[in-house]
This record gives structure tokens, C-alpha cells and sequence, in this order.
């Protein structure tokens, strides 16, 4: 079986000790590509270098939205970003290494860390500016919609009318409606392991055609098993779930996951 991970954090401080451990046991279930998602400079350069480094690791370039803002506050074991995100300025690195970086994201609108009220024009003004970079980039992109499904479902509609590049919402928390919407858009819509807990992914898996999903862990975050650490290993458990929701086998549902991997992320890059 081919699996894929289209979307972790691979740099985050709980992997700095045992990163080759993780990549095996990630290759042994069967995994061949992990995304590894930046969230502001810092970040995106470690990632770079992660995929250097290792092979089965391929780079993707983001701009947090509340890291573009200078506003991430607590700490969360990837680089803090404390000052505003130059946005023209990382856009120049991104194009530089161009021939590197398989996909933009994670990007996108976040009114969980901050209140729409306060930063909504401003996080809507980023993440326009942001399409539109990646779609002379010609990459696709990976989206973090936070509480702010709606907004970012209408913005991506708005420039992307013609779907110039391929959209994926990662860990999609929008309603069944907005789902369907989406859907109907030809978004892709990548699902977390801990869909074996949430009947919100449940819901969307069901509702969307397997040739729209794709798997993610956001390790080290979203796990699956209570009390341990996510790992990319454990897209098998989103496999899993997702061939009994489906009624397909696991191989049926890896296979056409990987193909969509392919044709998302490897047409272009
Ligand atoms: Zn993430």
C-alpha cells in the first residue's frame, strides 16, 4: 500500500530526539510521501532543510495567519512568530527555492486564536494575497480554516474561479452545507486520524467522493490515540476508517488516495 501524508509538523521540538524512528515507522506502514507544513519564516526554513535532509519528506511553505499577524502568543513547540510576517518578503524566499517546495500551506484564516472583529479584514487581505502568489507559483495549497470556514470558502471561490490551482482544506471543520459547497467547488478535503473520535470527519467523509480525499496526520497534534503523540504512521487509521465508512477495502482507498496525491501535488512541482 501506498499511504501519504499530506499535512504535519515534523520540525515541532517533540520530534527533535526521535525523528528517524518516527520516519520508520511511518515507512513500514506503507507511507512513501509526508508533508511537512511551515507556518512562518522560521519555520519554513527548517522545513527546507527537513526535506534535504530526508527523502520521503517533501517541503510545504506557509504563512499562518495568526503568525502573519505577529500574534502567536503562547507557546506551541514550533517557532514563535511575536513580529508581523513580511509577506512580500517570504514570497521572494518561496520563489527561490520554487523547485523545492511541493505545496503552499498552511495559509488560510484562523478566528479561534483571534477575534473576527479585530482582525478579520486584515487576515482576509493576507490570505488574498497569498492565492494569489501561489497561483503564479502555480502550486497547490493547503488550508487552515479555523473558524472561519465560511470566509475562507468565499475567498478561495472568489480567486479561484477557475480553480487555477488545487485547494486542499485541511482538518475541515465547516458544516455539512458548507461541505457540500466545497465539494461541489472541487475542493480537496484532507482527513486527520482522529476521525476515529470525531463524527464531524465522519460526517465528511461520507459525504464526499473518495477522488476528493486525501489523508493528513497534523502530527504532533490530532492523535488518534489519546495521551500519544501523532505520528504520519497513523494516516493508516484514517485509511482504515475511511474504507469502513466507504465500504471499499484499505487497499481500494489508499490506492485512490494516493492518486489524488499525485494529481494534486506531483502534476505541478
Ligand atoms: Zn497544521
Amino acid at each position: 500500500m501506498n499511504l501519504v501524508d499530506v499535512h504535519c509538523h515534523l520540525n515541532h521540538a517533540l520530534f527533535k530526539d526521535d525523528l528517524p524512528e518516527v520516519l520508520k515507522r511511518a515507512e513500514k506502514a506503507g507511507v512513501k510521501a509526508i508533508l511537512t507544513s511551515g507556518v512562518n519564516p522560521p519555520a519554513n526554513r527548517e522545513v527546507l532543510q527537513l526535506a534535504k535532509n530526508y527523502p520521503i519528506i517533501k517541503a510545504s511553505l506557509g504563512i499562518y495567519p495568526i503568525d502573519a499577524l505577529g500574534l502567536s502568543e503562547r507557546e506551541t513547540g514550533l517557532p514563535r512568530q511575536t513580529e508581523k510576517i513580511n509577506l512580500d518578503g517570504e514570497f521572494a524566499f518561496f520563489q527561490q527555492h520554487q523547485k523545492e517546495i511541493t505545496a503552499i500551506g498552511e495559509v488560510g484564516m484562523d478566528f479561534h486564536w483571534t477575534k473576527k472583529e479585530e482582525t478579520g479584514e486584515q487576515q482576509a487581505e493576507n490570505f488574498r494575497k497569498i492565492i494569489r502568489f501561489a497561483k503564479t507559483l502555480k502550486k497547490p495549497i493547503v488550508i487552515h480554516s479555523r473558524k472561519a470556514e465560511l470566509e475562507c470558502i468565499d475567498i478561495l471561490e472568489e480567486e479561484l474561479p477557475n480553480n487555477e490551482i488545487p485547494v486542499d482544506l485541511h482538518c475541515f471543520g465547516g458544516s455539512k452545507k458548507l461541505v457540500i459547497r466545497a465539494a461541489a467547488k472541487g475542493f480537496y478535503f484532507s482527513i486527520p486520524p482522529n476521525i476515529l473520535r470525531l463524527e464531524h470527519f465522519q460526517m465528511l467523509v461520507q459525504l464526499v467522493d473518495l477522488k476528493q480525499l486525501l489523508t493528513e496526520t497534523d502530527a504532533p497534534w490530532l492523535s488518534p490515540f489519546p495521551g500519544q503523540k501523532n505520528e504520519p504512521a497513523f494516516v493508516l487509521e484514517t485509511v482504515k476508517k475511511i474504507a469502513q465508512i466507504k465500504g471499499l477495502s484499505e487497499e481500494k482507498v489508499a490506492e485512490q488516495i494516493w492518486e489524488n496525491y499525485e494529481r494534486v501535488f506531483l502534476s505541478r512541482s
